[in-house]
């Protein structure tokens, strides 16, 4: 059978499409704990590229981003959705951290740089 998010063609078995992660899949209604399992409705993003971006804005922050946009895919990988979720708003709530500070810095120095210039 083929994937309902991405297509690819994967086992008639599968509970879970391992190309993009879809939940939900054929017989999962009878085996999931959750018959209105929450993860089969949008994708969990990682953030990794965000949080890489972020290493220009502010590299502490982003730090602790990348780990958890890294464990967000292997969750996936694992078929652990919820903690996938878990990570994911993680990973989201250090990139903004990390653009938030990181901008604040680069406006402190464009006004202190303005300020040189105007002496
Ligand atoms: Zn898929």
């Amino acid at each position: 059978m083929f994937c309902q998010q991405c297509g690819a063609e994967i086992p008639n078995d599968s509970v879970y499409c391992p190309n993009c992660g879809r939940n939900g899949i054929g017989e999962m209604a009878s085996t999931s704990p959750y018959p209105n399992a929450p993860y089969a409705g949008p994708e969990i993003k990682s953030y990794l590229t965000h949080n890489i971006v972020a290493i220009f804005f502010c590299w502490p922050l982003a730090i602790p981003g990348i780990i958890n946009a890294v464990g967000v895919n292997s969750a996936i990988g694992e078929g652990n959705y919820q903690l996938a979720q878990e990570k994911s708003e993680k990973a989201r709530s250090w990139f903004g951290w990390a653009l938030g500070l990181g901008i604040v810095g680069i406006i402190i120095r464009i006004i202190l740089t303005a300020a040189r210039a105007s002496m």
